[in-house]
């Protein structure tokens, strides 16, 4: 077959069954409002959640990074890549997260690439052996695939119910006379389509009491939840409690590209030797290092940033369920607004955007049927001015669609 029959037919099925996704260029920096075709419109659809993606600071922090230490390494980090800065980085991430050390990588998707192999396919001297990985249902992709690189004949994958610690508990406990030479529990820390938490307490608990180490992907979480922005786990009370923290410096903590893994200095020197996407992979460029440590030192300087999230969240969530709006109920920054059917969903974001609001929606497959929503996520980079004006949006295409 050749490639132009072959993929021109399954475009024609992403357009059939409407999954086929469009992309709306910005015309404008990444901020609370910005340009799309020529007008200023409210952003709810973007993970910059502390408004770091367009923060002076942050954008002079970069600048400088290439002043002093140039625009790119090229060069992986055991080779001639790691400059002072990423070593720098990588301790202010353990301290801001409460690790013994961190590694960067290109992105967490890279990360969470590079974390299941370097495990469970090495042999560590044993002549045979099994692992085992527990994932929660709603896994993001990058921890799915991660697990795709493990040999099924060396990896057992179990799936438990989303969020539901219980499952969890009756596999492990089922597995628990098994020979497993590591057991590992994988999660996301927030779930990205409903904007709600793992278990957290419960997870360390099981992960302690069947000797298993925990491995939490926090991309929504850091810099987001927790009084102080240190994420799911300082929201949970469980800070230092984890034994694999994966992190983004591609959402709330700048935006612009990266990603870690927090924990014990061992396990981050074993991955420093043998997580592919990390030897055979360039390193950070300089400029998103030091962006990346002025964001850190912003957060933990200027108090007033993760509160002005939190409470546009409050505000946000408390204000469109008065006007009649059905959500999912949490404290999370992603809140989805319910409408059921999927066209109702893409008709509502095409009005709010004529209507100045940017927001995305998602329906089946990529939520269940008959739940489609439209997902705002609510960030520092707003003013109170421009959520309301957003709401007045809302009130207006709601009323006029009989949503509300
Ligand atoms: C966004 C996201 C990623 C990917 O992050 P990048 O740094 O952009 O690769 C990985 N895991 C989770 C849970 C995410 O939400």
């Amino acid at each position: 077959m050749n490639i132009s029959d072959l993929v021109s037919a399954e475009l024609r099925r992403l357009e059939e069954t409407k999954t086929f996704k469009f992309e709306t260029a910005l015309q404008s920096a990444q901020d609370g409002v910005v340009r799309v075709n020529g007008k200023e419109v409210v952003m709810l659809a973007s993970n910059n959640y502390l408004g770091m993606s367009n923060h002076p600071v942050v954008k002079k922090a970069a600048i400088d990074g290439i002043r002093k230490y140039g625009y790119g390494v090229a060069s992986a980090r055991f080779l001639c890549g790691t400059q002072t800065i990423h070593r720098q980085l990588e301790k202010k991430i353990s301290q801001f997260v409460g690790s013994e050390d961190s590694i960067l990588f290109s992105s967490s998707f890279a990360a969470n690439i590079g974390f299941f192999a370097a495990l469970a396919n090495e042999k560590m001297g044993f002549e045979s052996y099994k692992d085992v990985i527990y994932s929660d249902r709603l896994n993001h992709a990058s921890i799915i695939d991660g697990q795709r690189l493990c040999r099924p004949e060396v990896t057992d994958k179990l799936i438990y119910e989303h969020a539901n610690a219980d499952h969890l508990e009756q596999l492990l406990d089922a597995d628990k006379e098994k020979e497993y030479r590591l057991r590992v529990i994988a999660t996301d820390g927030v779930f990205s389509m409903e904007g709600d938490m793992a278990p957290l307490s419960r997870l360390v608990e099981l992960a302690k009491r069947y000797n298993a180490i925990l491995f939490i992907d926090d991309a929504h979480g850091i810099g987001v939840v927790g009084r102080t922005g240190r994420g799911s786990a300082e929201h949970l009370g469980v800070l230092g409690k984890i034994d694999v923290l994966i992190g983004t410096l591609g959402k709330a903590i700048g935006g612009a590209a990266g990603g870690f893994i927090s924990g014990s200095s061992e396990m981050v020197s074993y991955l420093r030797q043998k997580a592919r996407t990390y030897v055979f992979s360039n390193s950070l460029p300089p400029s998103i290092v030091t962006a990346t440590m002025a964001a850190f030192d912003l957060l933990a300087k200027d108090k007033t940033i993760v509160k002005r999230l939190h409470d546009h969240t409050a505000y946000f969530r408390n204000e469109i369920k008065g006007l009649g709006f059905k959500i999912i109920d949490g404290t999370h920054p992603i809140v989805p607004i319910m409408l059921g059917e999927a066209s109702v969903a893409q008709e509502m974001s095409a009005a709010l955007l004529k209507e100045g609001v940017y927001i995305k929606g998602l329906w089946f497959p990529v939520v269940p049927k008959g739940e489609a929503r439209l997902r705002a996520q609510v960030s520092a980079a707003l003013k109170r001015k421009d959520i309301d004006r957003a709401l007045e949006s809302f009130k207006k295409v709601g009323k006029r669609m009989g949503v509300i």
